[in-house]
């Protein structure tokens, strides 16, 4: 019986690979500066992860370090798959929803599926290096970081296991409305799972192939013969309507769906009904409301190497940024183009289009937290030039061809004969294997940079002097150590957070006040709850449109700018006590206390 039991559970262990702790033998390798030296769960960063491979590694972390990850669907997809967020944050030193938050998404659009690595390289990284490096535990003991690899899994699921999905998730909507949905799509018709150009012979054509590289279609000069007809992409008109590929699966736009500056599809093309119609914004949606102390954001698209950052909308409208926000976006993208080199700090409508009801605009405008999304990818990644970007030129030498589908011959039931071909799905917006993990690791450290900016509050200088009738006065300072203010401008306009308190305890207050200035003596008193005095914002040291330094304090880069203004003193008249502890609470700013000597 005993030996049967044991048997057993042997051969659980053995049926479910996906458990073990798969750290190497320690003695073949030497660690490498900025990586972990032996990672408890080994991942391979060259390569594109499905659905149950993201749950497979969310699951595999949450196993590996219990006190430091948490795993969790957060909702469904409209066709029912999981949403997985982790929370990964040192869960021993404070409660992860009371330290300042830090959000990442990837993947909102089906084509733009390397977000998710990105995300989930951020969430294995801040493990894996948690007992390596100090400045990575210290962080995940001051803030915790949300990140759901996919908020698209159907899209996903499409593109790793069928061919190119819709822009858009996948419920059906009638594109052409003829009253049929999704009826002619794309077709697929030689199997590969890709969808290709399609080129026909014709002597009339307006293409050649090139001699330099036959494989690239070029157009010939005005009154040159041509060889070939570009006839579109891979399909065939399925319902017979006289047009190809005019109603495929989805096709809105799930980056117009959310509910700030939210415009109908007349206005803004790939709204669809009203604002959250999906499940997928509506999981996010919830869970982020329900977590007020998110203050920063990070969504991952592609491409174009950008570090986009709002308004969407010329002037704002209602997410208007104030000037000490404007200060901190910027400053923070600056140093971001520092770090992922080819990639520019861009502001939406001016560099790039105007946007109604985008994702970045809720988070900022609604949640009033400090927002960029990274379009990942540039072709500047290729030769690290800016003046190269022939793909060709590219896949031939360093892909040696693994990223182009030869010309082939095929029968089109509408065209006849042609040839299909052309670049594979996997290459133009994404990242190739081999650049994929060093750009995970640079948008990583971005989002790592923006998560060490947001609030760090500190109680200091209490000091207790004896006044007359056995009062005392009890004075301290708050300081907000780091760039992001605890409220933005539009949390203070719109009060989406309440304001910071800060509490005295120890002894009966008479009375409580902010000191304005304490060389003229000027304060403001607050009648009501005296012991809790309530701050309305407590600024980072470059808010304020102060000329604080660069980059201060990040890894004791830089220098603090001579500004006092993300500091706050505080003053009590107290009676009775003789030890006083004065205690900072603030939604996005976390929380922090000191005692009196
Ligand atoms: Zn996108």
């Amino acid at each position: 019986m005993k030996r049967a039991i044991i048997t057993s559970i042997t051969a659980c262990l053995f049926l479910i690979p996906s458990i073990r702790v798969q750290s190497q033998n320690a003695e073949l390798f030497y660690k490498a500066a900025g990586s972990p030296a032996n990672p408890k769960v080994q991942v391979s960063w060259n390569k594109y992860n499905t659905n149950q491979g993201i749950a497979d590694i969310c699951n595999r972390l949450a196993r590996a370090y219990p006190d430091l990850v948490s795993v969790e669907s957060i909702g469904k997809s409209v066709q029912g798959r999981d949403i997985w967020l982790l929370t990964v944050s040192d869960k021993k030193t404070m409660d992860p929803g009371l330290k300042p938050g830090y959000w990442i998404d990837g993947n909102i659009h089906s084509i733009e599926i390397q977000g998710t690595e990105m995300a989930l390289y951020t969430a294995w990284y801040l493990c894996e290096m948690y007992n390596e490096n100090d400045f990575i535990k210290k962080l995940l003991g001051e803030k915790t970081f949300y990140i759901a690899p996919t908020i698209n899994p159907d899209g996903r699921e499409y593109f790793t296991s069928m061919t190119i999905p819709p822009r858009s998730g996948l419920a059906p909507r009638d594109n052409d409305r003829d009253g049929l949905i999704d009826e002619d799509g794309a077709d697929d018709m030689n199997g590969d799972k890709q969808l290709s150009q399609i080129r026909r012979k014709n002597p009339n054509g307006q293409f050649i192939a090139d001699p330099k590289d036959p494989r690239r279609m070029i157009r010939v000069e005005p009154g040159q013969k041509g060889e070939y007809e570009i006839l579109g992409s891979e399909g065939i008109d399925n319902d017979g309507d006289g047009q190809i590929n005019e109603d495929g699966p989805g096709s809105y736009d799930g980056n117009r769906d959310w509910g700030f500056n939210w415009e109908p599809n007349y206005i803004q093309s790939g709204a669809d009904k009203y604002p959250f119609t999906f499940p997928e914004h509506q999981a996010m949606r919830d869970f982020v409301v329900k977590h007020r102390n998110i203050a920063g954001s990070q969504s991952f698209h592609n491409s174009g190497g950008m570090i986009l950052r709002g308004p969407s909308i010329q002037s704002g409208y209602a997410e208007v940024f104030t000037r000490a926000d404007e200060t901190v976006i910027n400053e923070i993208g600056k140093t971001g183009e520092k770090i992922i080199p080819g990639y520019k700090l861009l502001t939406i409508w001016r560099d790039l289009y105007t946007v109604w009801g985008g994702e970045l605009d809720w988070m900022y405008g609604a949640m009033g937290c400090f927002v960029y999304s990274n379009e990942l990818w540039t072709p500047y990644l290729m030769f690290n030039d800016s003046t190269n970007s022939d793909q060709y030129e590219f896949d031939r030498l360093l892909l040696f061809g693994d990223a182009f589908i030869p010309w082939q011959k095929i029968n089109h039931p509408l065209y006849g004969e042609v040839e299909i071909g052309g670049f594979t799905k996997n290459f133009g917006r994404t990242h190739p294997g081999f650049l994929l993990e060093a750009d995970a690791h640079r948008n990583a450290a971005f989002c790592i940079y923006n998560a060490y900016q947001l609030p760090k509050l500190e109680v200091r200088d209490i000091r207790v002097k004896n006044l007359s009738g056995g009062l005392k006065e009890v004075s301290a300072t708050i300081e907000n150590t780091r760039m992001i203010p605890t409220h933005s401008g539009n949390n203070l306009r719109y009060k989406i957070d309440p304001p910071d308190y800060v509490y005295i305890e120890g002894g009966s207050v008479i009375a409580g006040m902010i000191v304005e200035n304490a060389d003229l003596n000027i304060t403001r008193e607050q009648k009501k709850n005296p012991q809790r005095l309530e701050i309305p914002n407590i600024p980072g040291y470059l808010g304020s449109g102060t000329t604080g330094g660069f980059g201060g304090g990040f890894m004791g880069g830089g220098s603090f700018g001579g500004s006092s203004s993300n500091r706050v003193n505080v003053k009590w008249i107290v009676k009775g006590g003789s030890k006083y502890t004065i205690r900072v609470e603030s939604v996005k700013g976390g929380r922090a206390s000191a005692q009196s000597e």
